[in-house]
Parts: structure tokens; C-alpha cells; sequence
């Protein structure tokens, strides 16, 4: 089970690899049947506004519940369905449903709450997405600010024509842009500020150890100087401490969210209590 490969070396395929693979065979497989048998289901976690405590919004976290595999993380199943272009149709349903959560939630009262959906590049590279979105924008009668879409860095590295023309449609539309995971890919700063992003999400790898690594602070309080010289609004990911609260408010990054405040739950009653008392 040893391959030549083009330079006359051996590759081999080690049992490891091979498990790898069939799981993700497995998963591409199952994931076919998920939206069918309604195994998708969305969660919402709260963003809140560090000054005075309320929520503008709320993210939509992608869960899936197999009923034989059990529960399956997006960080593994996103790139199998990313792979096999899967990710399209999951993602359209993703962006309906959260897009109908937050319509019942205005309706129910949290009359200005937005809300924040993640877009793989993939989606992103589709010159019919803007209108697939003011579609389902316009379905549901909610205005176009009320929708983030979170891109993470470099959405625009392999096809920068594409993406410019579709940040520009989704902008001009009205749909807000957050850079997600901010600082860990590469920006080009020119392009954050030519394409009007609304605001950077700091990744929580840089937010986690703020208590004792000068550098994540340094790091950080940069970002947020930037982000306000720039004209975008700050949120911190993965917030899970007072400390690192603290250090954000006195850094003046506008939003955190994390499990200090909530994990991501389920639109039931417990969420819906939060977001009112919050509101
Ligand atoms: P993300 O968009 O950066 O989401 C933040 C992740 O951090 C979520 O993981 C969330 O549950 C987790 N998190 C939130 N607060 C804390 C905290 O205080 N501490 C820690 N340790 N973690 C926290 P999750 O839900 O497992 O999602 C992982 C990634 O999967 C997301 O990262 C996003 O890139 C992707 N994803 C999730 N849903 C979707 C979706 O609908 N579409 C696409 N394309 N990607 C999605
Ligand atoms: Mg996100
Ligand atoms: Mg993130
Ligand atoms: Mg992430």
C-alpha cells in the first residue's frame, strides 16, 4: 500500500489516513439524508454590547444530530460538505431558517434584534447569492440590516473579482459583513476598508489566554484601535472570563460573546428570556 508519487518517493497511506477518509465518506453520505430527516437544527448564541450590557444580535450555530453517530461537530462535517459542494444547499437552508427564527422573534416582541449567519466561501463565490438572499430577505419582510453575514479573511484571495462584485451587491442591498476569526488568515487592510466591513470578529484563540500573554493583549487592543480609526465595530469571541471582560471594556471593543454570557442554546424559552431581559 506504498504509491510512487511524481518525485520518486514513497507515500504511504497509514491506517490513520484511512480512517480519516472512510469517516468523512461516512459523513458526506449521511449528510445527504440530514436535511431530509430534519437532523439540522440551528442555534443561536447572543452578542452582547459590552457598555450596557444589551443584545443587538444574535449568531446562528449550525448543530447536527445523527441518530446513530450522535452529535456531530461543524468544525468536522462544514469542510466534508464544503468538499463534495453540499455546503450550498445546507447553507440556503441555513439562511432561511435563521432568517424565519429571527421574523418570529421580531414578531414576538425583540422588534430591533439582528442576526449574524456564517457563509463558506463557496456560497460566497456564487454571483446568485445576493439575490438569493434579498429572496429570502424579502420572503420573510425583514429589512436587509438586520442580516450579518460572516465571512472569514481571505474570501477573496482565490477569486477576488467574484467576491468584490458580490460584497458589493450584498452592501449596496443593504446586508451587513462581519470578518470572522479576524487575525487568523490574512487581510488585506486596503480591501477591509474599500469593501466597507461593518465589523471584525476577534478569533477566540487570541481572546483565551489574555490573562497572562502580553502579546494577546497587544494583539487585540490593535485590532480594536484599528477596527475604530477604520470605522468598524469590534466583537470579541469565546469571552469566558470577568478578567478578559474587563480588559475588553477598557480596550472599548463594543461587543463580546461567549460562554461567560451563553452558550449557544436551542430558540426555546430560556433563550427567549435572556434576549427579552436583554433586549
Ligand atoms: P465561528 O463562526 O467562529 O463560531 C464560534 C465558535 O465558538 C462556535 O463553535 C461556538 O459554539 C464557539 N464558542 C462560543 N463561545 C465560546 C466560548 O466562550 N468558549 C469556547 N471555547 N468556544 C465558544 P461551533 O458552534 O462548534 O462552530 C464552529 C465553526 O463552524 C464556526 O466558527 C463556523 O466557522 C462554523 N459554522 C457553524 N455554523 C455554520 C454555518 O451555518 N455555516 C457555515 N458555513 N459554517 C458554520
Ligand atoms: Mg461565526
Ligand atoms: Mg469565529
Ligand atoms: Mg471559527
Amino acid at each position: 500500500h506504498a504509491k510512487l508519487d511524481g518525485r520518486n518517493t514513497y507515500r504511504f497511506f497509514t491506517p490513520e489516513m484511512r480512517a480519516q477518509s472512510l469517516r468523512a465518506l461516512q459523513l458526506e453520505n449521511a449528510l445527504r439524508r440530514a436535511l431530509d430527516r430534519d437532523e439540522l437544527q440551528l442555534h443561536y448564541q447572543p452578542q452582547v454590547r459590552i457598555r450596557t450590557g444589551r443584545v443587538h444580535s444574535v449568531e446562528a450555530l449550525l448543530r447536527w444530530n445523527h441518530p446513530k453517530l450522535g452529535p456531530i461537530s461543524p468544525s468536522e462535517f462544514i469542510p466534508v460538505a464544503e468538499d463534495t459542494g453540499q455546503i450550498l444547499q445546507i447553507g440556503e437552508w441555513v439562511l432561511r431558517n435563521a432568517v424565519a427564527q429571527l421574523k418570529a422573534w421580531r414578531s414576538a416582541g425583540l422588534a430591533e434584534l439582528k442576526i449574524a449567519v456564517n457563509l463558506s466561501a463557496i456560497q460566497f463565490h456564487q454571483p446568485q447569492l445576493p439575490d438569493l438572499v434579498s429572496q429570502i430577505l424579502h420572503a420573510a419582510a425583514v429589512p436587509p440590516d438586520a442580516l450579518e453575514l460572516e465571512l472569514t479573511e481571505g474570501v477573496a484571495v482565490n477569486d477576488p473579482r467574484t467576491a468584490t462584485e458580490t460584497m458589493d451587491q450584498l452592501r449596496s442591498r443593504g446586508v451587513r459583513l462581519s470578518i470572522d476569526d479576524f487575525g487568523t488568515g490574512y487581510s488585506s487592510l486596503s480591501q477591509l476598508k474599500r469593501f466597507q466591513i461593518y465589523k471584525l470578529k476577534i478569533d477566540q484563540s487570541f481572546v483565551q489566554d489574555l490573562d497572562h500573554d502580553g502579546n494577546d493583549r497587544a494583539i487585540v487592543s490593535a485590532i480594536i484601535r484599528m477596527a475604530q480609526a477604520l470605522g468598524m465595530q469590534t466583537t470579541a469571541e469565546g469571552v469566558e472570563t470577568d478578567a478578559q471582560l474587563q480588559f475588553l471594556r477598557d480596550m472599548g471593543c463594543d461587543e463580546a460573546q461567549g460562554y461567560y454570557f451563553s452558550r449557544p442554546l436551542p430558540p426555546g424559552e430560556e433563550l427567549l428570556d435572556f434576549l427579552k431581559g436583554r433586549a
